[in-house]
């Protein structure tokens, strides 16, 4: 039988169905509480459905897993899985797809898609969901939204001025379109590593950093980092600065060392240079005066979280934030937030990490719908 996502009234109304959404589903199923899903996208995957082709994962998939059900891994159970070089343990973007594509179908969870809420408006006893297709009400919300619908582009001189294409690694798909072109890729994070390793193998192309880049040992991966963040996470809970001290001194947002970024310092290309000072109509302008002709630029400089439909709420602050204990609003006591990064929770924005705060949260809404 197929789960009710028609418009009424719930418990809990879940906004957005990527992996955030999908791991405190895990934990509805078995709190006994009424609950729907609404999720812009066509169709499951969430973030993942617009990434790159080759997007490579931090982790094997063992370590890549949402709660209950450990990913499947291994080339002849996805078609998806990259193996630059030969072999890899770590999934690719396809390889996830299906694997949230199966999850979903596995737990039954009750997703009306594609519903887009516009609005979030607090009621009396209850907060409500507005989209085009109806409105749900929940006794308590979570929204679930992430970060892909708002990719961040700095302030650059002269930005508006030049002609050539510019993207942002939110709407890169594959090096193709940039066959031959002398391109620039900005940003010092894993996506502009990723993105320089794969567009320099068919184009001129040129990384741009504030910063030198900084790089993870090769051992390092999704599974160490999160073996990290749990250590950090509980040395604060005990307060003990010593280990926390230790462990602080990794730093969690280094370049992992991902295969096709290991290929690409062996070809001698993953080395990036100072930013330009502006850009012209055709090019741009380095510190020493010398112009360039550019074709295209890449922007892989971040994004921030997507929470434009809680803004009838009042709840979000100056800097893009929303002010939280744990996971819950200070300020709007029926909405919690799930998955959006450091700050609703260690290692929230993967796909391992968030099941710990998906779990306290719907342990949360439980004990409140409760009182
Ligand atoms: P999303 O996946 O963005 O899901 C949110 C859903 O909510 C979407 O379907 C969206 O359409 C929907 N939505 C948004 N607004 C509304 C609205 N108003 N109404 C209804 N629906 C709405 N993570 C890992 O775990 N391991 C990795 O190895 C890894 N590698 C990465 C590598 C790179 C280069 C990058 C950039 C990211 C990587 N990530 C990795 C992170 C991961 O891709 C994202 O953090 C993750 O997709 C976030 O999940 P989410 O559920 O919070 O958000």
């Amino acid at each position: 039988m197929k789960a009710n996502t028609e418009p009424g009234t719930y418990d809990v109304v879940v906004i957005g169905g990527g992996q955030a959404g999908l791991s405190v589903g895990y934990y509805l199923r078995r709190s006994g509480l009424s609950y729907v899903f609404l999720d812009a996208q066509a169709e499951p995957g969430g973030a993942w459905l617009h990434g790159w082709h080759s997007l490579t994962l931090f982790s094997p998939a063992r370590w890549s897993s949402l709660p209950g059900w450990i990913m499947p891994g291994g080339a002849s159970e996805y078609p998806g899985w990259i193996m630059p070089g030969g072999a890899s343990e770590y999934p690719g973007r396809e390889a996830v797809l299906a694997y949230m594509f199966e999850y979903e179908q596995r737990y039954d969870l009750p997703i009306g898609r594609p519903v887009r809420v516009t609005s979030v408006r607090a009621r009396s006893d209850s907060l409500e969901a507005v989209s085009d297709s109806g409105i749900w009400q929940g006794r308590a919300v979570v929204s679930a939204t992430g970060t892909w619908e708002q990719p961040y582009i700095p302030p650059y001189p002269g930005r508006e001025l030049f002609g050539g294409l510019q993207l942002h690694s939110a709407h890169y798909i594959s090096p193709e379109p940039f066959n031959g072109k002398r391109v620039l890729v900005i940003g010092g994070g894993n996506s502009g590593a990723q993105i320089l390793a794969e567009l320099s193998l068919v184009a001129d192309a040129t990384w741009v950093t504030k910063r030198p880049p900084q790089f993870m040992p090769d051992h390092v991966d999704g599974r160490y980092l999160f073996d990290l963040a749990t250590r950090k996470y509980m040395a604060e809970q005990r307060g003990d600065s010593e280990s926390l001290r230790e462990v602080v001194t990794n730093n969690l947002g280094n370049i992992v060392m991902v295969p096709p970024v290991k290929e690409a310092r062996e070809r001698g290309v993953l080395h990036s240079v100072e930013p330009f000072t502006r850009f012209t109509k055709t090019g741009v302008v380095w510190p020493s005066g010398r112009e360039e002709r550019i074709d295209a630029v890449v922007w892989c400089t971040g994004f921030k979280s997507a929470l434009d439909h809680l803004d009838p709420l009042g709840v979000i602050e100056p800097d893009g934030h929303i002010d939280v204990v744990g996971t819950r609003s200070v300020k709007q006591p029926r909405l919690w937030l799930v998955g959006y990064g450091e700050w609703t929770g260690y290692a929230s924005a993967t796909l391992i990490g968030v099941g710990r705060t998906a779990r306290s949260t719907v342990e949360e809404i439980a004990a409140f719908l409760r009182e």
